[in-house]
């Protein structure tokens, strides 16, 4: 059986040239970039090299507007709370209730440790945000607004342009989080309006435990870490050189592959999409399909659960994710469909395929062949299901 990989929106498999790139700095070029001998200087200069191939990636102009972190988390932790410091008499944040968990805790734990008064903008059925009440939450207490990019379970991508500017309008920083857009939408960060923005190396074929947080020239940052003098005192510690450099290649792979990404991935995409909504009833596509990234697809399957998909896909060597995570022993639904007021009969079915450029047309061919089967047999076990039901939501792709 070959296996299938559509879960790239929770991992990608580090690419072999990115993977033959890292090696020799785990062996001959093993040295610290802080050294004062060639081992460190060479060091040094690949990682000088691929600081270059990351700004090309994102459009930036300024070397120093990129600061390396160990992953997507700890980029967004520290621009929130470096927001907060370093504008002390604002307390106040703005961002949305689809975000991913390395906001939404921290904001979480800010409002109950610290007092911070956090906003989260709702978003309608189809995932996009709401703009007035987002404009409406800004205001001259709010330190920073952060919205990302696109949406890692539905692929929705938010206009960040339009609410760095709204954010602006009220003095107050606008970051993204791009873990999910970085490398598979164009960007270029020089003509933009973004203050500061998050990005993960292994949501892009680079390995895990690497990440960066842009930081737009002039936009004043307070370290997470103290310590060395790394990355201009921003982010102490010992340059993760391998991971860097690997992510640093991997963004100019990312590049290459752009074109390819946003049509022959996104076709992928919505041939599958297509024939499995031809193929099964009482199922619809969640999210924005007109402002999508090109790789994602999350279909809800009403009166099943995704688990029960999950471990009959898996069977059959087909790896996807259901948007829903188990919590305290009850199973919840995800957090984005239930802002989206997906009702709970479809929401607990959705699953999550999403591509990258190693998927190939048998990979669409093994799923189409096998998921019909695999939503029969568990409706066909499920106390909710009657054939001819109606669908209880408005599907938002035709
Ligand atoms: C994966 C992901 C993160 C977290 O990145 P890590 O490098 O795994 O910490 C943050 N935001 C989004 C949208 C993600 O998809």
């Amino acid at each position: 059986m070959r296996p299938v990989y559509l879960d790239n929106n929770a991992t990608t498999r580090v690419d072999p040239k990115v993977v033959s790139a890292m090696l020799p700095f785990f062996t001959e070029q093993f040295g610290n970039a802080s050294s004062m001998h060639a081992f460190g200087s060479e060091v040094g200069s690949a990682l000088k090299k691929a600081r270059g191939q990351l700004q090309a990636l994102l459009g930036t102009e300024f070397d120093h507007e990129i600061v390396y972190t160990g992953s997507g988390t700890e980029s967004d932790n520290t621009a929130l709370l470096s927001a907060l410091e370093t504008q002390p008499g604002r307390d106040e944040i703005v961002t949305s209730t689809v975000e991913h968990p390395a906001i939404l805790a921290l904001c979480q734990w800010l409002q109950k440790n610290r007092g911070i008064k956090v906003f989260y903008t709702p978003v309608d059925s189809r995932g996009r945000l709401d703009i007035d009440a987002y404009r409406k939450a800004l205001g001259p207490k709010t330190a920073i607004a952060s919205i990302m990019w696109a949406n890692n379970e539905t692929g929705t991508i938010f206009p960040v342009e339009q609410l760095a500017d709204l954010a602006h309008d009220h003095g107050a920083l606008f970051h993204t989080d791009a873990v999910q857009a970085v490398g598979k939408v164009p960007m270029d960060l020089k003509t933009s309006e973004i203050d500061m923005l998050s990005l993960s190396g292994h949501k892009l074929h680079a390995p895990k435990g690497v990440g960066a947080l842009y930081v737009r020239r002039g936009v004043r940052l307070r370290p997470l870490l103290r310590g060395g003098h790394q990355e201009r005192g921003r982010r102490a510690s010992t340059e993760n050189a391998p991971g860097i450099i690997g992510m640093g290649v991997a963004a100019e792979l990312a590049l290459e592959h752009m074109h390819d990404e946003q049509t022959r991935v996104a076709s992928l995409r919505d041939r599958l999409e297509k024939g499995l909504l031809q193929r099964i009833g009482n199922a619809f596509v969640t999210g924005d399909a007109e402002s999508r990234l090109p790789n994602t697809s999350n279909i809800a399957f009403e009166f099943i659960e995704g688990e029960g998909i999950l471990l009959l896909l898996n069977k059959e060597g087909i790896a996807c994710s259901s948007g829903s995570a188990c919590t305290s022993g009850s199973l919840e639904p995800s957090h984005v469909l239930r802002a989206m007021k997906v009702p709970y009969t479809a929401a607990h079915g959705a699953i999550r395929f999403s591509f990258s450029r190693d998927n190939t047309d048998e990979d669409v061919d093994q799923v189409l062949a096998v998921m019909p089967g695999v939503v029969e047999r568990l409706r066909s076990l499920s106390p909710f299901w009657k054939s001819g039901e109606k669908t209880s939501f408005e599907p938002t792709y035709a």
